[in-house]
């Protein structure tokens, strides 16, 4: 069974990103991310303490907003100015808000062009036409690991178990786009097995530690893990490891896998939104 670890396809995405963001600087458009964190949420304090260290390793400013104590009205007029603001290219605001009705009017708030989380569902031209907005980060980072891995997506099998705007959907269409075959399953889906069990490739993103066992995977499966939990202080993913990896060919380990991964996507989709904001590169790219 080969591990398929997140931190090489990482450097080998970081490169870029880096190289992209000196691009940026000297036509004067330096790439600037800002992340949001309404509400005291230790989790999601060290995700934006990890942004604003990557950021800086690869010449992306993170600007950080904590507002522990904030009002909805606060949070949203925040997200309003961010989105307003020239020089600021790329919006993220930490999930869970302390309270999830706030949800609808933060992301309204939001500028489309500036999602790199893609919390406003316009998930740039994933069903064909020009592409316009930004595809999430957490289906990208799966894609460009299967990539990095030369793991084969033509004509092969693929089960997403989860089917939120944020990861299921959007990686379905990806891997239609390289002309997978699609299955998704959800919470509402009976005999989960059965499906799970026809995958070439198997990607599970449900949020339920230990969802996927052993005999619910084809022999010789890929399976990425892209569920995070946390059980006992531990971060677990939706995988049981233990059952699955003598089964499979291939698994991501969490921690380690597509989570690293997502982290730097973010990062390149805040560079690509800046790309796209930049007239100098624009032009020269039109030239
Ligand atoms: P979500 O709660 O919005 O969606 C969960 C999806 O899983 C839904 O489609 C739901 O129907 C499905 N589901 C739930 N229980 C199920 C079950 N028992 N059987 C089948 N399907 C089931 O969550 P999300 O934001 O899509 O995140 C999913 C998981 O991925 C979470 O664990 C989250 O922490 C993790 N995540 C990881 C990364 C990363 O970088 N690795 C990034 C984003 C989210």
């Amino acid at each position: 069974m080969r591990l398929l670890e997140g931190k090489s396809p990482a450097e080998s995405l970081k490169a870029d990103v880096m190289s992209r963001a000196r691009a940026l600087a000297a036509a004067g458009h330096p790439p600037r991310l800002a992340a949001v964190l309404a509400g005291r949420n230790e989790a999601s304090d060290l995700y934006i303490a990890r942004k604003e260290r990557l950021g800086r390793s690869l010449g992306i400013a993170v600007e950080a907003h904590r507002l522990p104590d904030a009002k909805e009205d606060e949070l949203v007029s925040l997200v309003r100015q961010l989105s307003l603001r020239p020089d600021v290219d790329g919006i993220m605001v930490e999930q869970p808000l302390p309270d999830p009705a706030w949800r609808d009017a933060v992301v309204r708030a939001i500028d489309p062009f500036k999602d790199v989380d893609g919390a406003t569902g316009f998930t740039g031209g994933l069903l064909g036409g020009q592409p316009a907005g930004l595809v999430p980060a957490t289906p990208l980072a799966v894609m460009h690991l299967l990539q990095y891995y030369r793991i084969p997506l033509r004509g092969a099998h693929v089960t997403i178990v989860g089917h939120s705007p944020v990861v299921g959907r959007p990686l379905a269409l990806l891997m239609l786009r390289e002309d997978a075959t699609v299955t998704v399953c959800h919470k509402a889906t009976r005999d989960l097995a059965q499906f799970t069990r026809q995958a070439d490739i198997l990607v599970s993103a449900a949020g339920v530690p230990g969802l996927i066992t052993g005999d619910m995977v084809r022999p010789g499966a890929v399976v990425v893990d892209v569920g995070i939990n946390l059980v006992s202080g531990r971060t677990v993913g939706d995988v049981d490891f233990e059952s699955v990896a003598p089964v499979a060919s291939a698994v991501t380990p969490v921690p380690g896998g597509v989570g690293p991964l997502t982290t730097v996507m973010l990062l390149a989709n805040t560079v690509l939104a800046a790309e796209r904001r930049c007239p100098a590169l624009t032009q020269s790219a039109a030239d």
